[in-house]
């Protein structure tokens, strides 16, 4: 993983969305690792598609540089795990977020995660700390599931249902089940009611709907229109649309002036990615 821009090799931002506030992101995964290949990646492609998990970067590195952001005392909502892969496949993830709860107590931690490995309890327990966790569930049919995301050839679409409803049923915190619309592929009324079915046994304190922001891996998928966005959300029982525009806002850092914030196309967020 080489030094990103900005001088950090595993932090990104702070940007600011809709969803989380200003957040700072974590990027646990090299570029592009991940149990998934969906087609609106906006990473784009997959290449390394594993289910492997390890440590992929040493915990205490990136332990050093989170320490040495934080010691600027940043305003923030949220520390963000996400960025261009899956970050659950890191396996020292529980260990990086039980550190920074027990350090820095004032950040609330969130996990943006495609939820594939949801139903090992070794990584449901490492994120027993965490104060949000964001899955997706895009399909709720093998068919679609294979369509839209793509897996490694060992994850089925019931199996990850299951796993989310084992993981809602063990962990303490806030979920956010998020579903990204794919027109023509999960749209359907057949889909948008096997998705509410799958929604209802997980049950989520909150279902998210999301759609493309900037090019996808694949050039032939679209955006969702405002209008089916919130038609999908109406079938889907009355989700929370998060698509469109791109807000700003400032973030402080204690004593240390103030940093002009843009949200690039849902980075920090999951840049689509994770
Ligand atoms: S969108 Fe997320 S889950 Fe899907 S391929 Fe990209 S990084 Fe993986």
């Amino acid at each position: 993983m080489s030094r990103s821009r900005s001088g950090w090799k595993y932090l990104f931002g702070p940007v600011f969305s809709r969803r989380l506030g200003v957040s700072l992101g974590i990027d646990l995964i090299p570029f592009k690792t991940c149990s998934l290949n969906c087609v609106y990646c906006e990473c784009g492609e997959t290449t390394d598609l594993t289910v492997g998990c390890r440590e992929y970067v040493p915990v205490s590195a990136v332990l050093a540089e989170l320490e040495q952001f934080l010691s600027r005392q940043p305003c923030l909502d949220y520390l963000t795990f996400a960025g261009s892969g899956e970050p659950l496949l890191h396996s020292g993830i529980g260990r990086i977020i039980d550190a920074l709860k027990r350090r820095y107590p004032r950040y609330r931690v969130a996990v943006l995660t495609n939820g594939t490995l949801l139903m090992r309890p070794e990584v449901q327990e490492q994120l027993a700390s965490a104060d949000l966790v964001v899955p997706s569930l895009d399909a709720a049919t093998e068919e679609v599931f294979q369509k839209v995301n793509r897996p490694h050839r060992s994850l089925h679409c019931a199996a990850l249902i299951s796993g989310l409803a084992g993981f809602r049923r063990s962990y303490k915190g806030r979920l956010a089940l998020e579903v990204f619309i794919v027109p023509g592929l999960n749209d359907t009324p057949q889909e948008l009611t096997a998705l509410q079915e799958a929604a209802r046994l997980i049950g989520p304190d909150s279902l998210q709907l999301n759609t493309l922001d900037r090019a996808g891996t694949e050039d032939w998928v679209t955006p969702a229109d405002p209008a089916r966005l919130e038609e999908c959300a109406r079938i889907l029982g009355g989700a929370e649309v998060f698509a469109g525009g791109r807000p700003r806002r400032r973030v402080l850092f204690s004593g240390q002036g103030e940093q002009d914030l843009s949200c690039p196309a849902g980075a920090g967020e999951k840049k689509r990615g994770s």
